[in-house]
């Protein structure tokens, strides 16, 4: 079945499912999914607090001068209550004393001795409530939220130690052909390196999984039968190469030997049309072409929907960014195609040289745009949307990835 490339990313959404869940903790979160909503225990700030240096006092007293022999410092626990005609000096954070009215900061009030002339300020200025940050049972992160530096804030203000997360997706990515061999060997001059393993891994760990490099297999279905074997206790298992029409492209055949359940085995998308994708029992398969561009470009439009997914994610859409192309752009017409570009964060401007079995192109760009059928001419100012490859930006809707 060959899917458009709205439907192969439904069909993805739609198949592929948050993972089991497992307890981390909270140090050792950065990066992961809640699998739980996090409920507020308590009030934050716990206490009314002082937001100043300055001095606690009552709103009646304001235009006059009032005495002040008291301090409350930040961790203090004071018992005192403040009196009409006095003043107590309290520091950033402390907590206010009883009948405080408002803070009036160091800065605005004249001093002598301990005597303090205050001039006008607003009722409640400067005192941070309890409860004005997070109130106690509220939701202050959601199931499906990416755990942050500043969700981690939240947490430990919480008190939090552990935290119940989505566990990470395993990945085993291996490449197939005869003509491969792995950058760590000598090669002979008809031979070449097997790039795409070790950058689909890489692209893998930079969005949160865990990664397994499996050894290539050779182009026979025995090797390919053996290859895959191996790597089913994946969740994801990538491979590129071998889903074309040569006379050795046995990957789909020995996927489907095993068991596979094929979604879709083609998508209308130039580069990269023979990207196949499905099941073999829990396992999820893609097929990406052995052309390192080609295969790369589905990755960013298809794999990272897959991963994105699986994580549990709640905003597992692409996120795009609409911008316009920086300069006169003449492409061919009469297929759904994907042109990797640069992104100054004005304008977008595809890579001259782009074809499918580049591998120099990729490192050039910051974004991909995806152009319909009927442009062959994109001019300088037309409005494109840009998926981003270097920033990892979601949608929690689904957004219309086509430009012109
Ligand atoms: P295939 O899809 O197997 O027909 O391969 C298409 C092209 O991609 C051929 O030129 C292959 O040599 C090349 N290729 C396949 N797999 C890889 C890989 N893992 N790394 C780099 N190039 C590859
Ligand atoms: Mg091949």
């Amino acid at each position: 079945m060959v899917a458009s490339i709205s439907e192969a990313l439904d069909i993805i959404y739609k198949n592929v499912t948050p993972l089991t869940t497992e307890i981390v903790p909270v140090e050792l979160a950065l990066g992961r999914v809640m699998a739980e909503d996090a409920t507020a225990t308590f009030d934050l700030p716990r206490f009314d607090n002082s937001a100043m240096d300055g001095y606690a006092v009552k709103y009646n007293d304001a235009n006059t001068t009032v005495v002040c022999n008291e301090v409350i410092y930040a961790g203090d626990n004071p018992t005192m209550t403040l009196e009409p005609k006095t003043a107590i000096k309290i520091m950033t954070g402390a907590p206010i004393p009883k009948g405080c009215e408002a803070i009036v900061p160091i800065e605005h009030v004249s001093l002598e001795g301990n005597l303090i002339s205050l001039s006008s300020f607003e009722l409640h200025a400067h005192i941070r409530r309890a409860g004005e940050d997070v109130k106690s049972g509220t939701i202050y992160l959601e199931k499906g939220e990416r755990v942050t530096a500043y969700s981690i804030a939240l947490l430990v203000s919480q008190g939090v130690t552990h935290l119940t997360v989505y566990r990470k997706v395993k990945v085993a990515v291996f490449g197939t052909g005869d003509e491969l061999r792995p950058h760590f060997e000598k090669i002979k001059p008809h031979q070449l390196y097997n790039s795409n393993t070790p950058m689909f891994l890489s692209r893998a760990s930079e969005l949160g999984c865990e990664i397994r490099y499996i050894p290539s297999s050779g182009d026979t279905i025995e090797s390919l039968e053996r290859t895959i074997t191996s790597a089913l206790d994946a969740d994801i298992i990538i491979t590129s190469g071998g889903v074309s029409v040569g006379d050795k492209d046995f990957t789909k055949e020995a996927f489907s030997n095993l068991g596979m359940k094929t979604y879709f085995n083609k998508i209308d998308i130039k580069p990269g049309k023979p990207t196949g994708f499905g099941k073999i029992g829990n396992t999820t398969v893609i097929n990406l072409p052995g052309n390192p561009l080609a295969s790369m470009v589905n990755y960013e439009i298809f794999i990272r929907a897959i991963i994105r997914k699986m994580s549990g994610v709640n905003a597992f859409y692409h996120g795009i960014i609409e911008t316009e192309i920086k300069e006169d752009f003449r492409l061919r017409k009469g297929k759904y195609t994907v042109k990797l570009g640069s992104f100054d964060g004005k304008s977008f401007m595809p890579l001259e040289a782009q074809l499918p079995g580049m591998v120099s192109p990729m490192q050039k760009a910051d974004g991909m745009i995806i152009i319909p059928p009927d442009v062959d001419t994109l001019q300088k100012g037309t409005k494109v949307k840009m998926l981003p490859i270097l920033w990892e930006l979601t949608s929690k809707v689904e957004e219309d990835l086509f430009s012109c």
